[in-house]
């Protein structure tokens, strides 16, 4: 199974010293993840937060027990693992995936730690991925979903923050699939209605909630064709102009330092420059009317806001991917 892809941006490839050495698998595997949460969310599924404490385990003894007594994998799965982890792995359950890049050559990666540091654009490479057990059709329906989504509407690689010097917003992440390989059928395998009742029962049987900081994808916003300077970013999270490393007097502790990133919380509004794009997440329908009243203030009335659940809306056709 492979993806052809091409980008659109660079894509970052840092290693911890932030110099650009290679594209890594697990840095692809991390995004995929993080679209892939959100998107669970977004459709009414729990999806654990991998960082936090109270992440997906599978008891093994339970398990074994739920198989014993006539359960299916699948079921006893069910009983203890999120959607994501399922696919993804946690402690007790492997990833049911190996990914492997291909054809990126050396001369594809700008080195060092500038501004254009990474993957070039208009590299093409394929993701191939191998699966090491057969996923159920939901999960190949979501799966396929969540490329498109990555597409069209998201980024992939590390550093989807905006540099500190940079020209533009953020610059890195945004690729085209160029084919889809046998994915293309993915979603035909299953729809949105079983997809829902698998995530809802899911979600019964585990008995957890997601937390509402956690990115859920009805609460995403894009706007196309358009991109915020760092200023414009700043005036949006209510930093001081003059310090912008501050915040002002008036902005709120729970919206807008959330909004903005502070140590340990990343920001949560992501512009580029090239294509023209901005586009981030928030936590409810209300917020969702805050960002589009800020964004508009700056802009103009004929603004194409886009929100997430109109996108889950979209695909929950046939129109597209
Ligand atoms: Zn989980």
């Amino acid at each position: 199974m492979r993806i052809k892809i091409r980008t659109l941006t660079p894509i970052w490839t840092g290693n911890i010293n932030r110099e650009s050495t290679k594209l890594r698998e697990t840095s692809i595997i991390g995004s995929l993840r993080w679209w892939f949460e959100a998107i669970v969310r977004g459709l009414g599924g729990y999806a654990c937060d991998p960082s936090s404490e109270n992440r997906c385990k599978l008891d093994q003894k339970r398990f074994q027990r739920s198989i014993k007594e006539g359960k299916t994998v699948q079921e006893a799965l069910d009983k203890q693992v999120c959607p994501v982890c399922q696919l993804f792995g946690c402690t007790g359950w492997s990833r049911r995936f190996r990914l492997e890049i291909n054809g990126i050559h050396n001369e594809d990666i700008e080195k060092g730690k500038g501004s254009e540091a990474g993957l070039r654009v208009n590299t093409v490479f394929n993701l191939k991925f191998i699966f090491l057990s057969d996923l159920v059709p939901e999960q190949k329906w979501l799966l396929k979903k969540t490329l498109w989504i990555i597409e069209n509407y998201g980024a992939i690689g590390g550093r989807i923050t905006w540099k500190p010097n940079g020209k533009w917003g953020t610059s890195y992440g945004l690729i085209k699939i160029e084919d889809y390989g046998e994915f293309r059928q993915w979603d035909t395998f299953s729809d949105i209605n079983k997809v829902k009742t698998w995530l809802k029962r899911n979600k019964e049987l585990i008995g957890k909630e997601n937390d509402p900081n956690w990115f859920n994808f009805r609460f995403y916003w894009v706007v196309e064709g358009r991109y915020l300077t760092r200023k414009q970013i700043n005036e949006i999270v209510k930093r001081d102009p003059e310090n912008p490393k501050e915040y002002l007097p008036d902005a709120d502790e729970n919206f807008d330092k959330w909004l903005g990133g502070c140590v340990g919380v990343s920001k949560k509004i992501f512009s580029f420059g090239n294509p023209q794009k901005v586009f981030g997440y928030v936590r409810d329908d209300n917020e969702l009317n805050i960002i589009y009243q800020r964004i508009q203030k700056l802009f103009d009335k004929n603004i194409n806001f886009k929100r997430g659940y109109e996108i889950l809306d979209d695909i929950s056709g046939d129109k597209n991917g």
